[in-house]
């Protein structure tokens, strides 16, 4: 089954991937991670547009992608974390594999704001939640004593600029997939617990 994964941050589409994966036996493919694996040329020209703050350009996205798809453990299948994320990978993405399914997970923005910006981080690279993974102490790292802070990627004004390029530009390729590209999409609720979404969807994709 080749699928694509869809959902904002927060609302926990990373672990329903890893769930499914090994459910199905496929492996989850992330572009951020294939972007940060890439080797020679593609590497230098990934590094060129980091550092000038740029999109990657298709041209690398769709080669990464082709290069781990053609790999054996897609051979029954995959799933696509985090892609693609405009309309214009996923019209390309259409040349490259036919994909049998859309699994969104959503999550209002407000819930997804809440989650996201109660993360506190310590200096030693622990990672607290003040509502899902409380330290023991308030405000201090129950590895190494630190004080607890929040990173600026967690404050809400940033989370929010993510989560509107997430609606404005991520969300449209859902409609795309259900309207034009004629791919069942299956939704589900992100405010439910993580037990009962990967209960559903393992349900609904009959798995
Ligand atoms: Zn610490």
């Amino acid at each position: 089954m080749k699928i694509v994964l869809i959902g904002p941050q927060g609302s926990g589409k990373g672990t329903q991937g890893k769930i499914l994966s090994e459910r199905l036996g496929i492996p989850t493919i992330s572009m951020g991670d294939l972007l940060r694996n890439a080797e020679g040329e593609l590497k230098e020209e990934i590094n060129k547009c980091m550092n000038e703050g740029v999109l990657v350009p298709l041209h690398i996205t769709d080669k990464l992608i082709e290069n781990r798809l053609s790999k054996s453990d897609c051979s029954e299948g995959f799933i696509l974390d985090g892609y693609p994320r405009n309309l214009v990978q996923a019209k390309s993405l259409k040349d490259i594999t036919k994909i049998d399914k859309v699994v969104e997970i959503s999550l209002s923005d407000e819930e997804a704001v809440r989650r996201l910006s109660s993360r506190l981080s310590c200096k030693c690279g622990m990672i607290f939640n003040s509502i899902t993974r409380v330290s023991k102490e308030e405000g201090i790292c129950d590895e190494c004593g630190g004080e607890l802070f929040q990173r600026d990627d967690d404050k809400p004004e940033a989370i929010m600029k993510r989560l509107e390029v997430y609606r404005g530009e991520t969300e449209p390729v859902i409609g795309y997939y259900g309207e034009e590209s004629d791919v069942e999409v299956l939704s589900f609720d992100g405010g439910k617990s993580i037990e009962d979404i990967a209960g559903e969807i393992e349900e609904r994709l009959g798995c």
